[in-house]
């Protein structure tokens, strides 16, 4: 498996690890990039994620073999739309998006007849950290990628996705665009939405100086995701609305019980719920739901 030509768009924490596990692994032969800012593709180029600054997504995914998308995921349509006419018959074309089923409608409208050429992807590893300056060839090393794909793909295509995942370290699966869409809301979506709830809640009031002056470790464990790109989140959120408010509406379900349980002094109910999450939690860092 080698790629000659690698174009990414959006050489980011996620674009920039990606290219630097492919030369890692000497899987790819030229790696170029294009972005929104200067500044971060000159520190793409000078890390080595990429070996040429391409001025557009279409100069980029000119004759290239292997394109990802690892822009914010608001940019999708526009980039699928730009890049759809240049892409070569046997391009194969992925995403490192974070929602799923907004990408797939993007690349629906934007790669018409090319569809089957785009195989979805999420990696589900990275950090509060942006720009290519945080990538590591590391990133995806044990990690899990999931992909969602089409039913227009050919399995060969989707094998070869996976393949290569593999061969940088990622534990790949599959879901439809609907269960990711689901899952992530639940257990990545909303705890960011609730780290910045948290975060700005403190900070709009006026003694925020005095409390910050005595957060220390639990609300810097709590609140580490609130230091995560906001335009990314902003996306992501919004992407994926319905799914992020259904599962707001639940766990505002969640915080009324334990306020009740406050309220009648019930004690022993408090501890059980604490009890049961911290069973739960040891069980999810020991592996058991693996
Ligand atoms: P990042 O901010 O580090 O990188 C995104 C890059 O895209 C930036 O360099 C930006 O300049 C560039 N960009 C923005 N608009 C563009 C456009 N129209 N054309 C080309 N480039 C453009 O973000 P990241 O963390 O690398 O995230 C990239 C994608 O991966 C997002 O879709 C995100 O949802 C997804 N993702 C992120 C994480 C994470 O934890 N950071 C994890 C999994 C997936």
């Amino acid at each position: 498996m080698h790629f000659e030509k690698v174009a990414i768009v959006g050489v980011g924490l996620i674009g920039g690890s990606f290219s630097l596990a492919l030369k890692e692994k000497k899987l790819c032969g030229r790696v170029v990039g294009t972005g929104r800012s200067a500044a971060n593709m000159k520190a793409a180029l000078a890390r080595g994620a990429i070996d040429a600054i391409e001025a557009d997504a279409v100069a980029a995914v000119r004759d290239a073999d292997l394109v990802l998308i690892a822009a914010p995921v608001a940019q999708f349509e526009k980039i699928f739309l730009a890049i759809g006419p240049h892409l070569g018959t046997e391009c194969l074309v992925m995403d490192a998006g974070s929602t799923k089923r907004d990408v797939v409608s993007a690349a629906k409208k934007g790669l018409g007849g090319k569809i089957s050429q785009f195989v979805p992807a999420h990696p589900i590893a990275g950090a509060e950290k942006s720009g290519a300056a945080a990538a590591s060839a590391d990133l995806f090393r044990g990690r899990r990628l999931v992909l969602t794909p089409l039913k227009e793909n050919r399995e060969k295509d989707v094998k070869t996705i996976a393949d290569l995942w593999t061969a940088i370290g990622a534990r790949v699966s599959r879901m439809t665009p609907e269960e990711h869409d689901g899952v992530f809301a639940a257990v990545s979506h909303l705890p960011h939405l609730l780290a910045y709830a948290l975060v700005d809640d403190i900070s709009a009031r006026p003694d925020a100086p005095r409390l910050f002056c005595y957060a220390a470790g639990g609300f810097r464990d709590f609140t580490r995701i609130a230091s995560s790109h906001p335009e990314m989140w902003r996306d992501i959120c919004m992407a994926n609305s319905d799914r992020l408010l259904a599962e707001l509406r639940l766990f505002e379900k969640k915080l009324k019980t334990i306020g009740a349980m406050l309220e009648k002094g019930d004690a022993a109910a408090l501890e059980k719920l604490f009890g049961d999450a911290r069973l739960a939690r040891e069980r999810w860092l020991k592996g058991e739901y693996e």
